[in-house]
């Protein structure tokens, strides 16, 4: 599938780049990094998303020239979009209309595109664009480097993920190489939370229940404005409940406008939590994974720690 992505690339011109909403480092960083290596082919590309790029990321390479925007606007040739499952991930209207090029490496992934490269196997959606980019001719720039670098360095959990492996390393090294600098990509990452996040973390933790090897954290809607957070600054919480020891999986539910919870699942690996999900029209990957569920909050923590439960004791 990589050769017929760059032959519908070589064929056109302008391009849309795009990811899910509420995007993650491997959201951002692969699709700035693609963008990258479309101009340097030649090609007029630009990332539109639908939510704004999170604080963490805003030091990347472009990450200024990126377009918030609920609809798709101007004329392009094609719309790449990464790390989607649908076109509705990306929560950007008008994409129905455009030659879809799907890049994606869920497990959940699911051939919706007129163009589809999964790979389940790629520890990042990242390590993708890497190989376009290889493919292409492209030279890796230090600017693409650190694109590519933050996207891996995330959706490894900073390498700890089930799946890293020694090609994750390689590419790490190969980022290196090429420029990107691994203290400052987790500086940015890491290192630069808003003060509203640690809050709305105490709040979080302040919330923390516990069943044999399952944990769960939820914040509502009110603590997320007393704490004056946002959306973005509940990326990552559910690894603290992760981090407890003989806890193999760990929920984190958030309260949103419409009284529905987004659902964070984490997994040490013993559980596939991208199955859980997946039953709630969510995914993910292994470790990894997300859905949406109605309130109220003790119906959507019964319903999933329901379906988690009995398998999580047969591990
Ligand atoms: P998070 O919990 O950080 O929002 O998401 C963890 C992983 O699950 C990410 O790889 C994300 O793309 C995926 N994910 C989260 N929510 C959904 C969802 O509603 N649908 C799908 N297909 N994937 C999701």
């Amino acid at each position: 599938m990589l050769n017929e992505v760059l032959r519908q690339i070589e064929q056109r011109r302008r391009f849309l780049l795009t990811s899910h909403a509420r995007p993650d480092g491997d959201a951002i960083g692969s699709a700035l990094a693609c963008a990258q290596i479309l101009r340097q082919l030649g090609k007029d590309a630009e990332v539109v998303l639908h939510d704004p790029v999170p604080r963490i990321y805003q030091p990347l390479p472009f990450a200024d020239r990126v377009v918030q925007a609920d609809r798709v606007n101007g004329h392009y040739e094609a719309a790449i979009l990464l790390e989607c499952d649908s076109i509705q991930r990306t929560r950007l209207e008008g994409l129905e209309n455009q030659f879809l090029i799907s890049i994606d490496h869920h497990a959940s992934g699911r051939p919706f595109a007129h163009v589809n490269w999964i790979d389940p196997h790629a520890t990042a959606t990242a390590e993708l664009v890497h190989q376009l980019a290889k493919a292409a001719g492209v030279k890796i720039s230090r600017e693409i480097a650190t694109c590519l670098y933050t996207a891996l360095l995330t959706d490894t959990g900073s390498f700890m993920f089930k799946g890293t492996n020694d090609q994750t390393f390689a590419l790490a090294r190969e980022l290196v190489l090429a420029g990107a600098d691994p203290a400052q990509c987790a500086q940015n990452v890491y290192f630069a939370h808003s003060t509203a996040k640690m809050r709305l973390l105490g709040a979080a933790l302040s919330n923390l229940h516990r069943e044999g090897p399952l944990a769960w954290i939820w914040v509502t809607r009110d603590q997320m404005q007393r704490s004056l957070a946002k959306e973005e600054d509940c990326e990552g919480i559910v690894n603290y409940a992760l981090s407890i020891q003989d806890v193999e999986v760990a929920a984190f539910f958030r309260e949103m406008a419409d009284g529905r919870y987004r659902v964070s699942l984490r997994s040490k690996g013993k559980l596939n939590v991208a199955e859980i999900a997946e039953r709630f029209g969510g995914g993910g990957h292994e470790c990894a994974s997300g859905c949406s569920i109605d309130g109220p909050l003790a119906m959507a923590v019964s319903k999933i720690m329901r379906e988690i439960r009995p398998e999580s004791s047969e591990t």
